[in-house]
């Protein structure tokens, strides 16, 4: 093993290592002791290097907040003012994999790469899209990313309109996903799964400038952070890029994003849902049944 349980390493204790035989790999866990966050480095012989930062987003509406995040962070920022590095990003890297992605629970934005360089730059790029975005102070991301009014002529009629609006209109289009929607709110209506983290259609228009960027404060914060380090790597540049650049400008705190657990479950019962079809198709054969069942959290 490289490290000890208890060493600093540019602000990052080791708390816990371990091989793990099934991957060929060295893992530690870490906290970074200044701003609270946490990270999981596993060392291996893998030229294809991953990176990736966490950030555990439990929303309790169905604005779309965390979804709509994750959109506008990566539409410039502190050290990249540009209108879209993302897509600047995916065409001149060496990238194997650069993503982001809204669950229930969290948010995640992963790269991975074989160049070394690049491995860096994107790592740079995607710390500094997530603590430092252009949308704090630009009101017009969120209207891009998340909706507007759009009226094309006065005598035209007002509409929403806006990235993930679509985005959302379309996911929430087929019959499956009204079904897994709806099967989700009253299964576990008290928790962050019984609403829909990538937005209604029909709430995400009533989601403000001032909730934004206060979901950001709130989240967006190193010690509700999970940073993961996978290949072979200079694990010695690069913790201390992420502290010197980063880590070390905030303090911990605590940030509440627990995920409760539903309690009681609900009583079974049946649920009916509604879905469109269009005009001249027959109503014949379109219902659908499910039946689902909510498990226990662990199973002995
Ligand atoms: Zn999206």
């Amino acid at each position: 093993m490289k490290f000890n349980n208890g060493d600093i390493i540019h602000g990052f204790r080791v708390t816990n290592l371990s091989h793990i035989q099934e991957v060929d790999s060295d893992a530690y866990l870490m906290q970074h002791e200044r701003s609270g966050a946490r990270l999981l480095y596993l060392a291996n012989n893998d030229d294809n290097k991953v990176f990736f930062i966490s950030f555990r987003t439990t929303p309790d509406n169905s604005k779309g907040t965390p979804h709509i995040m994750e959109h506008s962070t990566l539409c410039g920022s502190r050290k990249f003012p540009l209108k879209e590095p993302f897509v600047e990003l995916a065409k001149g890297s060496l990238n194997t994999f650069l993503n982001a992605i809204t669950w229930p629970d969290k948010t995640m934005y992963p790269i991975a790469s074989r160049n070394d360089k690049d491995f860096h730059n994107l790592m740079d790029v995607y710390l500094d899209a997530v603590f430092y975005p252009d949308c704090l102070k630009n009101p017009q991301i969120l209207m891009q990313e998340g909706w507007h009014y759009e009226l094309d002529n006065v005598d035209a009629p007002l509409t929403y309109n806006g990235v993930v609006y679509n985005e959302m209109k379309g996911a929430l289009s087929s019959p499956e996903a009204i079904m897994e929607d709806k099967a989700m709110e009253e299964l576990f209506p008290d928790t962050t799964y019984g609403v829909e983290s990538g937005g209604d259609p029909e709430v995400i228009p009533t989601l403000s400038f001032r909730e934004f960027s206060e979901f950001h404060r709130r989240f967006y914060h190193p010690s509700n952070s999970y940073i993961y380090l996978y290949g072979d790597m200079d694990i010695d540049e690069t913790l201390k890029f992420i502290d010197q650049e980063y880590l070390s400008h905030f303090d911990a705190r605590n940030v509440y994003s627990a995920v409760k657990t539903q309690s009681p479950l609900p009583k079974r019962k049946i649920v009916e849902a509604p879905f469109g079809i269009s005009e001249n198709e027959s109503l014949e054969k379109k219902t659908i049944h499910a039946l689902y069942i909510a498990l226990n959290d662990h199973i002995t």
